[in-house]
């Protein structure tokens, strides 16, 4: 009888134990989540900057918000406004700040609505106008550089380290007429290609471009997207709107297609929408123009062209066709030049060329 009462004793001791070990881990686990001043507690969301401090040029402070969930999860990194014109990117990003509820979340959110303030303010395309490099080239970044090459460091640092699945936001710039698309980039990681295959498919984007060939060295990955990747972490690109749109339409394929990707990364409930039949292109071909002169188009963003088809005619100032640039390949137009202004070497078209399979 002792015996037996002594082993209840020691049976409900561990039960104990056991239950505050839990609790403990369970504290542990969703501690505060801070990234540069914006510091959330979990079941909180907090917005703050990412301080780049002056080197040999000036420095700036990147906005971030932390949506820290209630219950435990993975760390999921949205980044935009590297390009800061490319807006609908922008506003997506801006409109999710306040949609995500940190106490329907499992896991942390970090966002970075706008890495490029001075292209935002200064309306100036595809560049950091702090020192002329586009925002999206130089990472992993570096601590001797440039502004944009502080600010890529402290992004690789700060966000990219410090996730587990990254999603990297753009779309048409100013001069670009961009038909919605992503990018999906296989690393020969299995499973990690498996998580970036399933997040791109449950982002929904119906043309998909499978990135192959980009750098495998960490410490020169060029591209946000791929420095996740080649540190391991899940990533993809989204693309939508154009020429300094901000259509509704475009916005909600970026907000719903995170929610979805969210879904299906259990960060959030409900089932994702996942895209059964997406158009996957193996490459993308650019046309430039090597002349300077006004451009008319004889396409849209979103044309189907084939190989030899004129995309439209570029004339000197004073309406004489100076050159008219074809599509050097067969396959979807994914952006074309938005605007009339080319100067030599400008971007006229980016073709791309359907897979010959797809691959889901
Ligand atoms: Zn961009």
């Amino acid at each position: 009888m002792r015996r037996f009462r002594a082993g209840v004793a020691s049976a409900v001791v561990a039960m104990v134990v056991l239950a505050v070990l839990a609790t403990v881990t369970a504290v542990w686990a969703q501690k505060t989540f801070a990234v540069g001043t914006a510091s959330a507690a979990p079941g909180q969301k907090a917005t703050g900057y990412i301080e780049v401090p002056a080197g040999v040029d000036q420095g700036t402070n990147i906005p971030v918000v932390v949506v820290n969930g209630v219950k435990p999860g993975p760390v999921l990194a949205l980044v935009t406004g590297a390009h800061g014109t490319e807006y609908v990117s922008i506003i997506a990003v801006e409109k999710l700040i306040g949609e995500l509820d940190p106490a329907e979340l499992s896991g942390t959110v970090v966002l970075l609505p706008l890495v490029n303030v001075a292209s935002f303010e200064q309306k100036v395309p595809h560049v950091n106008p702090v020192d002329g490099k586009s925002m999206n080239r130089f990472y992993p970044g570096k601590a001797d550089g440039t502004q944009t090459e502080r600010a890529s460091l402290a992004i690789t640092k700060e966000v990219v380290d410090r996730c587990d699945y990254l999603i990297d936001y753009h779309g048409g710039d100013l001069d670009e007429s961009l038909r919605p698309y992503a990018y999906w980039g296989p690393t020969g990681r299995a499973e990690q290609d498996r998580i970036s295959k399933e997040m791109v498919l449950a982002f929904g984007l119906d043309h998909i471009i499978i990135w192959r060939e980009r750098p495998t060295d960490p410490t020169a990955t060029r591209y946000l997207d791929n420095t996740a990747a080649v540190r391991g972490k899940a990533s993809i690109v989204v693309e939508a709107g154009y020429a300094g749109t901000v259509e509704a339409e475009d916005v909600s394929l970026l907000v719903n297609g995170t929610l979805s990707t969210m879904r299906a990364l259990k960060m959030i409930p409900g089932a994702p929408h996942v895209i059964e039949n997406p158009v996957w292109l193996e490459r993308i071909v650019d046309v430039s123009s090597d002349v300077e002169g006004i451009f008319y188009p004889l396409v849209k963003r979103g044309t189907y062209v084939q190989a030899g088809m004129k995309l439209g005619y570029v004339t000197d100032f004073f309406g004489k066709t100076i050159l008219e640039p074809r599509a050097p390949v067969a396959g979807v137009v994914l952006h074309l030049d938005a605007v009339p202004s080319l100067k030599k070497g400008d971007n006229i078209a980016n073709i791309g060329v359907v897979a010959a399979q797809p691959a889901n």
